[in-house]
């Protein structure tokens, strides 16, 4: 079976991790550290703050924007649940706005009609790793605070620079379903150091001290907890993965923009379907590379995928819209309609590193097999 996603690993991995345990400090350390700054300047970011996934990253974003209950938040439905869980999880709410079907991204009219006198910010969702028109939206929302939800993004640009790059709160996946993974993990960047060393704290419990800055110092003052925190770290065998990942990621993404292209340039013939593509202002890093059947098409997805499964491809339902979900029900009278167009007519191919010709071959041909009735 042809998987829809497969993380791209070597014996530097493997050796990097058996370094850090042969280390004996095991926990957020100096692997952490080093990832932190790496990963920053990867981004023309002032700072990075590693976490335990990019879900915790996000809550720390709206912990430190100080976004709480009587809040609203402007979210895409169109993501994966936690740009809006997250939301919940500081009391504040989340008001869905739709986005433009091109890139599943918002844009400045959408944030619009989603906007009322108590929203305190929106979390702009670089969806797929498309990158999303950000300045566009701050332009046109002058005052309202902008939170990037990076998740899939590593890689990506906007206008000439890293996506993220400028950004005020910017958070990182590195789960393996995105191109850079340290199987669980996640980054905040900001450019402001103190919200950095206030992200740092938080995400420790909210110490004074790192046990780790404790430890190398040597020194036996007693740390302070100076506000209520989370136990949100990155350990150093993670750190150490992402080290070593971070140098693969310019190959990767070049990879996965190549057989993005090749995509492309063999289903393109097919009348009506719509595909993932690079805006004009930004290349993406095609985390995900989607594609969405014209009315027309002889199936409708849910048979698409069989057929696929069918013939050895795995392939998924195309992203997932919030509102649609048992969790986001009675929440609102929702009017999404670009949303629930693409949420139920897309899905998502296989793409992956290590991806041969015949395996890609293989998912084209079964696509036109399928557009051919099947
Ligand atoms: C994957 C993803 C997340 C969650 O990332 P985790 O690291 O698994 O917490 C959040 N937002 C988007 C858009 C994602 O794709």
């Amino acid at each position: 079976m042809i998987p829809v996603m497969r993380p791209w690993f070597g014996p530097e991995e493997q050796a990097a991790v058996g370094e850090v345990i042969a280390s004996g400090w095991v926990a957020q350390g100096p692997r952490v550290a080093e990832f932190e700054r790496r990963f920053a300047a990867s981004v023309q970011a002032g700072h990075g703050v590693a976490a335990s996934s990019c879900t915790t990253a996000l809550h720390l974003a709206l912990v430190l924007a100080g976004i709480g209950p009587g809040d609203e938040v402007v979210v895409p439905s169109l993501s994966f649940i936690a740009t809006a869980n997250v939301v919940r999880y500081v009391g504040a709410t989340p008001v869905f706005a739709d986005i433009d079907p091109a890139t599943g991204n918002l844009t400045a009219k959408t944030v619009e009609a989603a906007r009322t006198p108590s929203t305190r910010a929106a979390i702009v969702v670089h969806q797929g790793g498309l990158p999303a028109d950000v300045e566009e939206i701050r332009a046109a929302h002058e005052g309202l605070l902008l939170i990037e939800d990076a998740a899939c993004a590593a890689g990506s640009t906007y206008r000439g620079r890293p996506v993220g790059a400028g950004a005020h709160l910017a958070a990182w996946s590195f789960h393996p379903r995105k191109l850079l993974t340290t199987g669980e993990g996640g980054m905040l960047t900001t450019d402001d150091p103190e919200v950095a060393a206030r992200a740092r704290r938080l995400r420790e419990h909210g110490m004074s001290v790192s046990a780790a800055d404790r430890h190398a110092s040597g020194s036996t003052a007693p740390e302070q907890y100076t506000e209520v925190g989370y136990n949100y770290r990155m350990t150093d065998l993670q750190a150490a993965v992402g080290l070593v990942q971070l140098d693969r990621l310019p190959e990767m993404v070049a990879r996965r923009r190549a057989l993005a292209a090749r995509y492309m340039n063999f289903l393109g013939g097919i009348p009506g379907l719509t595909m993932a593509r690079d805006p004009e202002y930004g290349t993406g890093n095609f985390q995900s590379f989607w594609i969405a059947l014209p009315e027309d098409f002889p199936m409708n997805r849910g048979e698409l995928l069989d057929f696929l499964a069918a013939r050895g491809v795995s392939a998924r339902r195309g992203i997932m819209a919030a509102h649609l979900e048992p969790a986001y029900a009675g929440t609102g009278a929702w009017d999404l309609p670009a949303t629930e167009w693409l949420t139920a007519n897309s899905l998502i191919l296989p793409l992956y590193h290590s991806m041969t010709d015949a395996e890609h071959d293989q998912v084209v041909e079964a696509i036109h097999a399928a557009a051919a009735g099947g």
